[in-house]
């Protein structure tokens, strides 16, 4: 093959002068323990939280420009009408919040590839704040040190943390506080987004008008810690917990028919993800939870999503 040598320098000179954009990858969570104390006088939740990325993702393309702008990109399971385009968008606050830390003018072109269903209870939003917080770092080049990035990720929410660090990983405080686990497995999920998304502050006033003695401490995540530690599916199967599964199922009963069908169709337990609606199950291993989501579609639940973790968190991906 032939190359003609002044084409071959012009693109160079293309490239020189616009820079590539670049793709940070942020994962979805699950919270394989949930603990929920009571209410504090602040409107905080104590939280004993174990958290695992998993393999479902949403893709932030970041590029220069003179001025801010995000805009979402939904895949076919996701309704993204609730995600704002504008300053309300997670991204751009983090955005902002990094500008005003670092001192650099706030623009860039932000485009969000979204597969993390919308108010899930997967954190999608903690997921792009963490991920934005990434790429505009990168864009600004700010060499922000990473101490000073996961504080500005908690200003951001609770869950933004965890989307920096993935893995699986334990989440204290108000789940900001987090410290990476043992963890010996591969684990393999179904995730069942429903439609209509659940907020997360109504699961939480629902768990405080069904418990209101609930214990000052949350239960504490130990046994599922130790499952995490052995890599055995049917020991982590027993010890998942989640405090706000009972008010996410009485304030949509539908999601308890579901997690019965997904055990019946082979998963070894089935559970409310964070606040929901999302219905995750965990698997035997990856031919399992195929079959488990192709029987969750013939029972009419068309996503049904295979994903395994642990993945890692924010990172660039080309
Ligand atoms: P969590 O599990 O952390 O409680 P969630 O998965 O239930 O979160 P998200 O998808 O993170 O819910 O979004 C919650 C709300 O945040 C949305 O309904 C939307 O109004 C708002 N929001 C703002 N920015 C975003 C974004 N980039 N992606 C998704 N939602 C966003």
């Amino acid at each position: 093959m032939t190359c003609d040598q002044d084409s071959v320098v012009e693109v160079r000179a293309e490239r020189a002068s616009k820079p590539p954009a670049l793709t940070i990858r942020a994962a979805a969570k699950i919270n394989l323990h949930l603990g929920v104390g009571r209410v504090r006088e602040d409107g905080f939740h104590p939280l004993d939280t174990v958290y695992q990325a998993i393999g479902l993702h949403d893709d932030l393309v970041i590029a220069p420009a003179d001025t801010l702008s995000v805009t979402t990109i939904a895949a076919d399971h996701v309704d993204a009408a609730g995600v704002p385009d504008g300053e309300d968008n997670i991204a751009l606050r983090a955005a902002r919040l990094l500008a005003a830390h670092t001192g650099h003018e706030p623009t860039g072109r932000l485009v969000v590839r979204k597969d993390i269903p919308v108010a899930g209870g997967m954190a999608g939003g903690s997921a792009d704040a963490a991920a934005a917080l990434m790429a505009f770092d990168r864009l600004w080049d700010t060499e922000i040190a990473d101490d000073d990035l996961l504080r500005l990720a908690a200003e951001l929410g609770s869950d933004v943390p965890f989307a920096l660090i993935g893995g699986t990983a334990r989440g204290r405080g108000r789940g900001e506080v987090v410290e990476p686990v043992d963890d010996a497995g591969v684990w393999w999920w179904v995730a069942v987004p429903t439609t209509e998304g659940l907020s997360t502050p109504a699961v939480y006033r629902h768990f405080d008008v069904l418990h209101p003695d609930a214990p000052l401490e949350p239960p504490n995540a130990e046994p599922v810690l130790a499952a995490v530690a052995t890599g055995e599916p049917v020991r982590l199967a027993r010890a998942l917990h989640n405090d706000l599964q009972e008010p996410a199922i009485d304030l949509r009963p539908e999601l308890g028919t579901l997690i019965e069908r997904g055990e019946a169709e082979g998963a070894l337990r089935g559970l409310v993800s964070g606040s929901g609606p999302t219905v995750v199950f965990l698997c035997d291993s990856r031919e399992g939870a195929v079959a488990t989501a192709a029987g969750l579609r013939g029972a009419g639940h068309d996503v049904a999503l295979v994903a395994a973790g642990p993945v890692a968190g924010a990172h660039v991906v080309d």
